[in-house]
């Protein structure tokens, strides 16, 4: 208790220094803000119209007990009040608390900086969230800095675990109080929904982050962030900092077991990770990855950040995407190995529709979901060829839609997450709209298709489109209207196919 005590310590005279550290030499040019952050990202990759004083910023300090299960951080949130009105209330979420991770999360204090004096807060949202409430109102177009301290207590879980740990591997996402996404209306500033069990959790707004973590010395330490240095402190813990790109929510996992192979593909570093036992397929999760990365960057535009991590994670045959970051699920190392390479297909293009062109997982879940569906049949196409797609197609989105249909369970796709069901979701917002932009690209044929997704990416990175705007690039590159595929994949229900 004694070290963790004198890392605290060590933690809060560094945030001090930092505070302190704000004198710019005199020059012609304007330092540049997002300097610290390139390491993680390629420039280009930003729109020319991205605006670095309106994008949140976190600075996180993180002690991880991985035998505990125990997180406890101080973290320094910057953002701008963008709702066009007075801020009372400030929403931080504590996706831990929710029963489908069931984990713990607790704020312990909270402070309005630079001042330093406490602001109270309270649990909210069936404490999934923390409602942070202001002496002095926020102004409109104001900038606020808060820092909080808080505790996780991870669960330890076997089956699917998203969150926690599980055979040797401690899954954290979520594991910070995450600013609420601003709606930029006045009337409901911040987006308060709380996730059903068989949806995409976060709802967040982008934001750069600086993450240093403290843990053992044998723990492995994969994040959304690029390491930037890693000391030991006398007393044997290890030390690491982080920077990242612009990213939708900081997640990380540690493991004392995981192994590592890396490879450079397109001038970025790949890092796959697996537990001993499944060296074969960590072996085949890189050639995988390495030929989507290849396939990606060449048909849709090149992988924005700088570097891309893959790992086993104890999600079943299921997999799920983080900024840099994708979960690939054990049973595909094991028993289902033949659908690694797809799962893998899948999660990493989410890092072009979820990571780089935003998604709303919870007005338009189909929308990321039925992009990255079909980005894999795009892929496995260009490697094996058309017979292959066909398949893909037929029993992958097909059979499945018209078994929905007989049995009651289709709907139409273009709904909120919480008008789906544990027994629809997947065929609705997975297979269904996978259809509706297979229709399109067998309609447009596959260069005009690719056009499309090329503009979409080019209009749309780092911010987060609505199906409407990508209607209108559909229309405007391939001069195909869009209206009847939409009505007939995404509105209806008992049309298709
Ligand atoms: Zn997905």
């Amino acid at each position: 208790m004694k070290s963790l005590a004198f890392l605290f310590a060590a933690l809060f005279i560094g945030l001090l220094l930092l505070e302190l550290g704000g004198c710019q030499p005199l020059s012609q040019t304007p330092p540049d803000p997002l300097q610290p952050y390139y390491p993680a990202f390629h420039r280009e990759a930003l729109p020319p119209d991205f605006d670095f004083a309106r994008t949140p910023r976190y600075e996180l300090q993180l002690v991880i007990r991985p035998k505990d299960r125990l997180v406890q951080g101080v973290q320094r949130v910057h953002f701008r009040n963008l709702s066009g009105r007075a801020l009372r209330d400030i929403y931080v979420r504590q996706y831990p608390n929710l029963p489908q991770l069931g984990g713990l999360m607790k704020l312990t204090w909270v402070k309005r900086m630079p001042e330093g004096y406490a602001v109270g807060f309270a649990p909210d949202l069936k404490n999934s969230a923390a409602r942070i409430t202001l002496i002095n109102e926020l102004p409109p177009d104001q900038d606020l800095d808060l820092e909080m301290g808080f505790e996780i207590l991870a669960p330890q879980k076997t089956g699917y675990v998203l969150f926690g740990e599980s055979q040797g591997i401690l899954s954290l996402p979520y594991a910070y109080p995450m600013l609420a996404r601003q709606t930029g209306e006045k009337d409901e500033p911040w987006r308060l929904e709380i996730p059903p069990v068989f949806a995409d959790i976060a709802i967040t707004d982008l934001a750069f982050y600086s993450v240093t973590v403290t843990l053992p010395p044998d723990y492995t330490l994969i994040t959304s962030g690029m390491e930037m240095t890693h000391t030991l402190t006398s007393d044997g813990w290890a030390v690491h900092r982080f920077i990242s790109g612009p990213i939708r929510e900081w997640a990380m996992v540690t493991s004392s077991k995981l192994q590592k192979i890396s490879e450079t593909v397109d001038g970025n570093q790949i890092n796959t990770y697996h537990l001993p036992r499944d060296a074969a397929a960590g072996q085949s999760a890189m050639a995988y990855a390495a030929a989507v990365m290849r396939v990606y960057d060449r048909i849709f535009a090149p992988y924005p950040y700088t570097a891309l991590d893959v790992t086993e994670a104890p999600t079943r045959y299921l997999g799920m995407e983080y900024p840099k970051l994708n979960f690939i699920g054990m049973d595909t190392y094991r028993k289902a190995v033949e659908s690694q390479e797809f799962l893998i297909a899948h999660e990493l293009s989410h890092q072009w529709w979820y990571a780089w062109v935003g998604s709303d997982p919870y007005r338009y879940p189909w929308l990321d979901e039925g992009l990255a569906e079909h980005s894999s049949l795009l892929y496995m196409e260009t490697i094996y060829g058309p017979q292959v797609a066909e398949r893909i197609r037929t029993q992958r989105w097909l059979i499945p839609v018209r078994w929905a249909k007989q049995h009651g369970y289709d709907i139409p796709v273009g709904q909120e997450a919480t008008a789906f069901s544990s027994s629809n979701y997947e065929t609705m917002v997975y297979a269904k709209s996978a259809l509706f932009f297979d229709a399109l690209y067998q309609a447009m044929g596959r260069e005009t298709y690719l056009q499309v997704l090329q503009t979409f990416i080019d209009r749309y990175r780092f911010k987060t489109p609505r199906p409407e705007d990508f209607l209108a690039v559909v229309e405007e590159i391939s001069g195909l209207d869009p209206t009847p595929f939409y009505e007939k994949w995404i509105l209806s229900a008992g049309e298709a196919p």
